[in-house]
């Protein structure tokens, strides 16, 4: 079912509810938007590379698995998986090594597409008046720097959050909280576009309006669990929508 326009006014009365802020309060500015899987179609060449980095150092993943991982650190990541595996913690010098490997892996895969509609949500964010801000737990330089190439002017260069940016990533609210202050706004101003699970849980846990698109292979339910506030089902999906809500902002629909 495509979420209309209805629903998100219902769903925005609703989290305004939630935070207690007057609904003339929650006029939106900002949108703080995730890069893998919502900007790149990146995912499934990183659930590749880290599956077969590990596969070279004997633990045994399935590839679907590293998608419920999006967003973790990669320490983090191996951590869950030598705790798995071996019954301890990678140690700090393993897991540069490793996540290097695995760094090196999915750069050879070559260059990763754009997601498909992506540009024209980017367009209709801009449309809308919303200052668009990337808020990245990747600190791959590989596709941080073709951003302006692929969406020219979508970011500036001070409204970028990256790994390099924080010291917790996501699922921890850091990220979104450093992106509310590069937007200059508060929480019930901004919304957050994201793909994973652990995305969804750090823009909640930052008090944002929290848009799930489902571009991989995990269910509605995973980020129904997480609180999303509305979830689309595809990107051409939400661009769509918001292509309708700015037509309609214009008064020409
Ligand atoms: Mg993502």
């Amino acid at each position: 079912m495509k979420c209309s326009i209805e629903d998100f006014e219902a769903a925005r009365r609703a989290y305004l509810r939630r935070r207690g802020v007057d609904e003339s309060a929650g006029c939106l500015r900002a949108a703080l938007i995730d890069m893998d899987g919502v900007l790149y179609d990146s995912m499934p060449w990183h659930a590749r590379a880290w599956h077969r980095m590990m596969e070279e150092n004997g633990v045994e993943t399935t590839v679907d698995e590293f998608f419920a991982y999006e967003g973790m650190t990669g320490k983090a990541t191996i951590d869950l998986l030598f705790r798995r595996a071996f019954g301890r913690d990678a140690g700090e010098e393993e897991a540069k090594r490793l996540y290097a490997r695995k760094t090196e892996i999915f750069k050879a895969f070559g260059k990763k597409d754009t997601m498909p509609g992506a540009d024209r949500m980017l367009k209709a964010l801009e449309a809308l008046g919303l200052r668009r801000v990337l808020v990245t737990g990747s600190g791959q330089k590989s596709l941080i720097t073709r951003i302006d190439g692929d969406y020219p002017g979508a970011f500036a260069e001070a409204d970028r959050v990256t790994a390099l940016d924080v010291k917790r990533g996501k699922p921890d609210p850091e990220p979104y909280l450093r992106g509310q202050e590069k937007a200059g706004c508060r929480p019930e101003e901004t919304i957050v576009i994201e793909n994973a699970p652990l995305g969804v849980r750090a823009g909640v846990a930052a008090g944002c309006f929290t848009i799930a698109v489902t571009t991989g292979p995990i269910p509605r339910e995973a980020f129904e669990r997480e609180k999303a506030d509305m979830i689309f089902a595809s990107m051409p999906e939400f661009a769509d929508f918001l292509e309708s809500l700015s037509l309609r902002a214009d008064g020409k629909a």
